[in-house]
């Protein structure tokens, strides 16, 4: 049986409906904070009105991809999960980010064995979530899941703690079934989280790589494809890097090239201001008003934009269970 791990239980796969496969509803703390405080995203009711945006354009399901370590609440996040009930859902993380947000020497993930942080990753997956993230030593679980996990990399190097996440979270997939979604930095290092994947034993079927198109080479991610993982899109209107058409470019190409069942979409709006309900940015509706509108537009067939949106979400984050 296939389900998904959504934060009010388990749903199948057909329920998941149009979904943003990474985002950020809630971010309290964490190091990316302290460096720039437009990355707090700390209110219950605005998130709740950003994703009533992205429900009434169509939209059903967020992945939010705050990870251990990183400002991840999941009491605000069950709070908001709850406002809709029967509307939409909304899928939680366990893991980490990249290694740069946590102290190499001092942390939990320095100290302790591969199999000890892959067990704490696994019980957030099969019991419940750390209501306190496992910021400290006292562990409270609640009986709301951790449906994906996260990994990532720094820019063009995958440090030792880094590469004893990728290992950890590789276990706890195996363990659990569950997805792992990575975070690349300007989509640098990709190929060598694959290797690393694969090396210690995880499914790459079940493996979608983030932030990707910041390095928008065709022929690199074709290569990338290859391997069997997919790749989420994000950052639209981002036009400090590159405009939309970049992004368009290359999921038109793919899908001319067989790729579409390997395509996922999200608008990863990890800052204040990139959200409405902060007073700032385009806000996550924006994928579902502006770009997929401009997709179909541009000629884009409804069987590629339902794969991206829906099935390739729906058959990448179930999760097998007996
Ligand atoms: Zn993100």
């Amino acid at each position: 049986m296939k389900r998904i791990q959504t934060l009010l239980g388990d749903i199948p796969p057909e329920e998941l409906g149009i979904t943003d496969a990474h985002d950020h509803l809630i971010r309290s703390g964490g190091m990316e904070v302290v460096h720039d405080r437009d990355f707090l995203l700390d209110d219950v009711d605005k998130a709740v009105q950003e994703m009533e945006l992205f429900l009434k354009a169509g939209g059903k399901t967020i992945v939010d991809m705050d990870p251990i370590g990183c400002g991840r609440n999941v009491p605000k996040m069950l709070e908001i999960a709850k406002r809709f009930a029967g509307r939409g859902h909304i899928i939680l993380t366990t893991g980490f980010q990249r290694g740069e947000f946590y102290d190499h020497r001092t942390h939990w993930v320095a100290t302790c064995t591969v199999d000890q942080i892959a067990a704490l990753l696994v019980a957030e997956i099969k019991e419940g979530l750390d209501l306190h993230s496992y910021n400290g030593p006292v562990v409270e679980r609640t009986t709301a899941k951790a449906g994906v996990i996260k990994a990532g990399t720094g820019y063009g190097a995958i440090t030792p703690f880094e590469k004893k996440v990728f290992q950890a979270v590789a276990l706890a997939q195996q363990e659990t079934g569950a997805p792992i979604v990575t975070h690349t930095q300007f989509g640098t290092m990709a190929m060598e989280q694959i290797e690393l994947l694969r090396e210690y034993g995880a499914n790459l079927e079940k493996v979608v790589l983030s932030h990707v198109q910041r390095n928008p080479d065709l022929w690199y991610h074709k290569r990338l494809l290859d391997t069997g993982v997919s790749l989420c899109y994000d950052g639209l209107y981002r036009v400090k890097y590159f405009s939309d058409n970049v992004i368009a470019n290359l999921i038109h190409e793919l899908v001319r090239a067989g790729y579409q069942k390997q395509l996922l979409l999200s608008m990863d709006a990890g800052r204040a201001s990139y959200q409405k309900a902060y007073g700032g940015g385009v806000g996550i509706d924006y994928m579902l008003t502006v770009f997929v509108p401009r997709l179909r537009s541009e000629g884009l067939a409804e069987s590629a934009i339902e794969d991206i949106l829906i099935h390739n979400p729906a058959r990448i984050f179930a999760i097998d269970k007996a």
